[in-house]
């Protein structure tokens, strides 16, 4: 802006020159005197003329532009006519403008005009200083600072005006041409400048325009400032803003996430906080709430199946546990005893499995009902374990109060169920325990009303107290397990055999395979310490592979004895396994023995605990050729109507009817009649328990088929029974001999004797 401002007034002053110009250039009086060249004339309205208008500097140039006349104030200093010519010259061709010339030393300013009379006659040229007038009016048009240096084309360049004092004048000129546009320091102060060259004849016209920095930038800093306090004040405004959002947001997020923290606990109770906002908070929060009530109801619904027996209603086991563990840790008197009686029903597989399932379900309802009307107490609770286990929890009760109960529940089941015109015999192994007195806490307690239950179905009895010998191994039972895998593995195992003779003649008819367990520490064990609980685990599978290899391994050496039969027991797991034919099978194979050569013995129980699937697996065995007899006779519940069915071919009537038949009167007829009933099936049958001659004698007067007993062996060592077997046979064949010989033998004569009478 302040280029412009000073081009414009270097032009207002070329006009107004040009104007003076013009006039003069049309005064009369002025052309008469040029055209006659009076000289004297000229000078002195060149001066009076140059005085009006302010121009030091007038002359008249002649048509080939030499000074005619020239008229010079005192300061213009001296005027060099090539000059004059020059610009006179220029400024003619041009035709109007003006031109900058530096007269000895300062910068004029110069216009020209034609003079004509009419013809032109020559050209009034006017010179006006550039100075500090000039000088003046440009810091009062611009308020810029201006600094006008002639650099004449010789000689040094010098201050032509200055609006700044004296020194720094001085000091830019000094510092020389800057001739580029930027910051200048000066007096220390910051200015911004701007340099204008202007090419003057004899030299040039250098102005320097000055403006301090601090005044240029000065708005802008203001603006900087109201800038910086929108700014911090937007910034305190957004603070306060999202404070407040945040606030309005996490507070109640916040109470939600504590609140899915309770929930986490399991803790319902509590309502959500802001469910009553109109927002997404609020729309959260009444969804929480919802989640909330949903999972309470769910939690009481599941609670309720997870603790209830469905068929029956009552409390199930997990929630009998709680009840007994709730029982125990009770106050009261140190006296106080609590007692768990439990009980298993008899034959309910039966139940199922012949009269069906829905049948099966109507008699646990039915025996939940009467538990709960005829049996308890009041205070007393009753839960179904599971199939047909139920539980008593009978609080404040010790072992006679409980076997009071107990015997309540056999009085209960004397009188039969009738459902759908079936009538059903009832009937249930009972087991108690009590604490303290039995167990500390809950989970023994429970565990020993349970080995009292089983002890009670084992030994047939109602109902059983708990009693430490009931699981003298239970401690052990654990290791128990592992321990009777290494038996296996490491050939602990040992197999015995005790011989079965034919009742008609003393010939061996064969032997039974008994499995003894040579124990690294406790001995020769008997079956019976550890075939139950093999049972129990399923491992009595191994264990009747094993027994049943080692008998096919030593059939044929056996055989040079005679014909003999090998009989194996089978276990009520082996029985439900229907791949054992095939496994059997195997075995035979490997050892080129026949299935024939094999009798396989089933306890009644163990064929009453599926029926279905132990008549498939029988039906198969005795399809293979086995032969198949019915172990313990007499102890289960079967009915020879029953056995019939299946592919069986011996009886083998129970040890403790022939033990007992000596002196038992009703024992022996039992024997007797089953002796009768199995020939009239069909069967044979085999007495075992043999223990004296006279029983020996009296079941081969009853035409028992075969014995076996310690009257004839023990139990022994396989490579005992070789040399066993060679001494029977020889006091054996004594025995068909005459009378006389067989007097040698004890047993011979027994038996004699027993035949005579
Ligand atoms: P069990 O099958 O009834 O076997 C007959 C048991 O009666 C044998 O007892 C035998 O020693 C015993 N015994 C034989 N004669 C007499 C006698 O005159 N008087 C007396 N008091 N007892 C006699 P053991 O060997 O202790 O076997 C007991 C039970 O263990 C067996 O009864 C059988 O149920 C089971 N058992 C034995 N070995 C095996 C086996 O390899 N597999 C399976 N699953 N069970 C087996
Ligand atoms: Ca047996
Ligand atoms: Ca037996």
């Amino acid at each position: 802006v302040g280029e412009r401002i000073w081009q414009r007034l270097l032009e207002t002053n070329a006009a107004r020159l040009r104007q003076g110009a013009a006039l003069l250039s049309a005064d009369y009086g002025f052309r008469a005197a040029a055209a006659s060249g009076d000289a004297a004339t000229i000078v002195s309205a060149l001066e009076n003329h140059g005085a009006r208008i302010g121009a030091t500097i007038g002359t008249l140039l002649d048509t080939d532009f030499e000074p005619r006349a020239l008229h010079a104030s005192a300061d213009a200093g001296p005027m060099a006519a090539p000059l004059l010519h020059d610009i006179g010259e220029l400024l003619a061709r041009q035709n109007g403008g003006s031109r900058i010339a530096l007269v000895g030393g300062q910068p004029y300013q110069f216009v020209v005009v034609p003079l004509r009379a009419p013809l032109p006659i020559g050209w009034v040229m006017m010179g006006f200083p550039l100075g500090q007038a000039l000088a003046d009016d440009m810091r009062a048009l611009s308020g810029l600072q201006l600094l006008m240096v002639a650099e004449p084309a010789l000689g040094p360049a010098t201050v032509a005006a200055s609006t700044l004092n004296a020194e720094a004048s001085e000091a830019l000129l000094r510092a020389g041409p800057a001739g580029v546009d930027g910051d200048i320091a000066l007096d220390g102060e910051l200015l911004f400048g701007r340099t204008l060259l202007h090419e003057a004849g004899g030299g040039r016209l250098r102005t320097l325009l000055l403006r301090p920095v601090d005044e240029v930038v000065a708005p802008y800093r203001q603006l900087q400032f109201v800038l910086a306090a929108i700014t911090l004040l937007g910034l305190a405004l957004f603070a306060i803003g999202s404070a407040w959002a945040a606030h309005r947001v996490t507070t109640p997020l916040r109470s939600l996430v504590r609140a899915s923290e309770r929930l986490g606990r399991g803790d319902y109770a509590d309502p959500m906080q802001g469910t009553e906002r109109r927002d997404e908070i609020g729309e959260l929060a009444r969804a929480y709430d919802h989640m909330r009530l949903n999972i309470a109801a769910n939690e009481t619904e599941m609670r309720r199946l997870a603790y209830t027996d469905r068929l029956t209603g009552l409390p199930n086991r997990a929630c009998f546990r709680e009840m007994v563990h709730g029982a125990i840790g009770l106050p009261g008197p140190v006296t106080r005893s609590v007692a768990v009686v439990m009980l298993d029903l008899d034959r309910f597989k039966h139940v199922n499995d012949v009269l069906g399932y829905a049948l099966g379900d109507r008699l646990l309802v039915a025996v939940a009902q009467r538990l709960g009307s005829e049996v308890l107490r009041q205070g007393d609770l009753v839960a179904r374990l599971g199939g047909d286990e139920f539980a008593l929890l009978l609080p404040d009760a010790d072992a006679a109060t409980a076997l009071a109960v107990a015997q309540r529940i056999t009085a209960s089941f004397e009188r039969p169920l009738t459902l759908d015109d079936q009538t059903i015999d009832l009937g249930a192994g009972v087991g108690i325990a009590c604490w303290p007195a039995h167990a500390e806490d809950a989970d023994t307690l429970l565990v020993r009303a349970e080995l009292a239950m089983y002890g009670a179905k084992r030994g047939r009895e109602a109902a059983l107290v708990y009693d430490p010998a009931l699981d003298g191994s239970s401690a052990q039972t654990l290791s128990l397990l592992s321990e009777l895998r290494s038996a296996l593995d490491g050939g602990e195992l040992r197999l015995f055999l005790q011989p079965k003779i034919a009742l008609a003649d003393g010939r061996l008819a064969g032997a039974e395979a008994l499995l003894r367990w040579q124990h690294p520490r406790r001995g020769l064990l008997p079956p019976l310490d550890f075939i139950p609980f093999a049972e129990q685990t399923g491992f009595v599978r191994k264990l009747t592979l094993w027994v049943f290899e080692e008998a096919a391994r030593h059939w044929r050496a056996l055989q040079s004895l005679g014909p003999a039969r090998l009989s194996v027991n089978l276990s009520t797991r082996d029985l439900l396994d229907l791949e054992l034919p095939h496994k059997l099978a195997a075995i035979l194979q490997r050892h080129g023995a026949p299935a024939g050569g094999f009798c396989l013995e089933i306890t009644e129980s163990a064929i009453m605990d599926d029926p279905a699937r132990a008549e498939a697996v029988l039906n198969m065995l005795s399809a293979a050729g086995f032969k198949l007899s019915i172990d313990d006779f007499g102890t289960g519940y079967s009915s020879l109507a029953y056995l019939k069915r299946l592919p069986v071919d011996e009886l083998k009537i129970d040890r403790s009817f022939v033990m007992a038949m000596q002196h038992d009167e009703d024992d022996a007829k039992i024997v007797r009649s089953t002796i009768d009933l199995a020939h009239n099936l069909g069967l044979s049958v085999v007495a075992e328990g043999i223990e004296d001659a006279a029983v020996y004698a009296q079941l081969r007067g009853l035409g028992c088929d075969e014995g076996q007993g310690y009257h004839m062996a023990r139990p022994m060592a396989v490579s005992d029974f070789g040399a066993w077997a060679m001494r029977w046979t020889a006091s054996h064949s004594a025995a068909r001999v005459p009378a006389a010989a067989m007097a040698t033998s004890d047993f011979g004569v027994q038996a004699l004797q027993a035949s005579t009478a």
